[in-house]
């Protein structure tokens, strides 16, 4: 297949082979599990037990609340020990309302969703109702609701589902293994996604630098027209859904707009690995695979990891961390989130979890920029990153909207590759939500406005209309009291003339 050039992009050290040849292995159950109720963009799911509940495997504890949100499950049988908050899994270490389940070592099984065993004669809102019911969000770290995203086809005419296999990040190699050891059920729950869609197309596209996951996924697709397994460069951010769109298909999705829009619809390969369980066996999300990896970790590992495992014990499976451990982050080194602490659980968008050494981090003393350009050349968004953060330095975040930072995808790219270790992404992340919040307020202000002057416009009219009854009674009066005295005139002359 004929693959587009893509702008820009890094090839940092990828560090890959720490983990690459770690098959899955399951994690011995915890004796408790702290279930976040936010693991997903979007509202949060609220509780629907109490406190001392006893509850089986895959049971409902929250249910998703309004169009964007997600439902969270059982991991395991037991009680709820507590409803309460804890930290959340982000750097901010914000309190997050958290369901503690204590495992009662059963892992008994509660009535499981029935299996859909023709998926492809179900209809599209089956499928979506199913995968909505299950919990599953993209696992690739979007964590965006799965099933509000294969809604798309209401709306758009999609033509491919392509799915990401690029797995660009550095160190992560657990959508590897998913692909070499799960590859019927990916190529499935693609199949069974594209069919809800309404896409005729599917397309795997994968990083060259995993030959076994791509033969894994071919064998698996063969004789099925449909569905093509595509290799791609290695070139950080390759998995980032716009340029994976734009390599594979050579369609440029317009800024602030939707791959959709250019008819296709990008899924991780894990989520398409959810579907196919959830729909074929009618299992909810109740763990994901994580790689547990970098210098400072003594044994790296790929993990099965039920939702809501504390990050420390998963450390601890993997024979803990050394003194070397200079930054613990969720996700991959360029785009994931330094641990606010070891006391946070996994959630359906951990991908990862590392520990790296000073020596892996790329962290040194910022130094003043020496104008060189590298940023701007290697930014995957033609975005010139220099110039947005001296604006956002200064506090101009109208003139770094301008030139472009909301379009920014924070790959980190530009940081990675400045001599002077400018934390450029970090200023970017600052304004993107610094302007987010500017545009929530006056969003709200705006709405505030409208409804005061639609309010002010009510009570005009109700006083206008009482003035106008007013003035009718007024005048109604006048013309009774007026025809009363005609009458008695008339009389009068009546009486004189008898
Ligand atoms: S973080 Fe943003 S500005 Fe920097 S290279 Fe990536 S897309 Fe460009
Ligand atoms: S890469 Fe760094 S030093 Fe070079 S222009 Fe960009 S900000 Fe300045």
């Amino acid at each position: 297949m004929k693959l587009f050039p893509i702008l820009g992009g890094i090839h940092p050290e990828y560090r890959k082979e720490l983990t690459s040849e770690k098959a899955i292995v399951a994690l011995p159950l915890p004796k408790t599990l702290y279930l976040p109720l936010q693991q997903h963009m979007g509202a949060p799911a609220s509780t629907t037990v109490d406190v001392g509940d006893l509850v089986k495997k895959g049971q409902v504890l929250a249910k998703g609340q309004g169009a964007i949100s997600a439902p969270v499950h059982a991991p395991t049988s037991g009680r709820i020990a507590a409803i309460t908050e804890m930290t959340a899994p982000h750097p901010s270490g914000l309190p997050q309302l958290t369901i503690m389940l204590d495992s009662d070592g059963q892992d008994e099984w509660g009535e499981l969703m029935p299996a859909i065993t023709d998926p492809f004669a179900a209809s599209s809102q089956q499928i979506k109702d199913r995968v909505a019911a299950a919990g599953i969000v993209g696992m690739g770290g979007a964590t965006f609701p799965s099933a509000v995203k294969l809604g798309l086809g209401a709306q758009h005419k999609l033509e491919i589902l392509l799915l990401n296999g690029a797995e660009c990040e550095p160190y992560l190699t657990c959508d590897d293994r998913v692909m070499r050891e799960f590859a019927g059920e990916v190529v499935d729950g693609a199949r069974i996604m594209a069919h809800a869609l309404g896409a005729p197309k599917v397309i795997i596209a994968v990083e060259d630098n995993k030959p076994q996951a791509i033969a894994a996924l071919n064998s698996a697709s063969a004789g099925l027209g449909n569905v093509e397994i595509v290799p791609v460069p290695v070139q950080y951010p390759m998995g980032a859904e716009r340029h994976l769109t734009q390599a594979v298909t050579g369609r440029e999705t317009p800024a602030r707009k939707l791959t959709a829009d250019v008819g296709v619809v990008v899924h991780n390969v894990a989520t398409a690995r959810a579907v196919h369980q959830a729909v074929r066996l009618g299992r909810p999300l109740l763990s994901r695979i994580v790689t547990v990896s970098g210098g400072a970790v003594t044994e790296p590992k790929n993990i099965e990891v039920p939702l809501g495992t504390k990050v420390s014990e998963l450390l601890e499976f993997c024979g803990g961390i050394g003194k070397n451990a200079k930054r613990i982050i969720s996700g991959g080194p360029m785009m994931g989130q330094p641990l606010p602490s070891l006391d946070v659980a996994v959630v359906k968008g951990t991908s990862g979890i590392l520990a790296l050494t000073q020596a892996e981090t790329n962290e040194s003393a910022p130094s003043p920029c020496i104008r060189c350009g590298s940023c701007v050349t290697y930014c995957p968004c033609g975005l010139v990153p220099v110039e947005m953060a001296s604006f956002i330095r200064n506090d101009h975040l109208d003139k770094a909207a301008k030139i472009g930072v909301q379009d920014c995808v924070s790959c980190g790219s530009c940081s990675y590759i400045c001599p002077s270790h400018i934390p450029l992404v970090h200023y970017f992340n600052y304004a993107k939500g610094k302007i987010a919040a500017l545009d929530r307020e006056r969003r709200k202000t705006e709405q505030t406005k409208a409804l005061v002057e639609a309010h002010n416009a009510r009570l005009e009219r109700q006083a206008q209309a009482k003035r106008e009854a007013a003035a009718k009674a007024k005048a109604a009066k006048e013309a009774a009291e007026a025809a009363l005295a005609a009458e008695a005139q008339s009389n009068t002359a009546g009486g004189a003339s008898a």
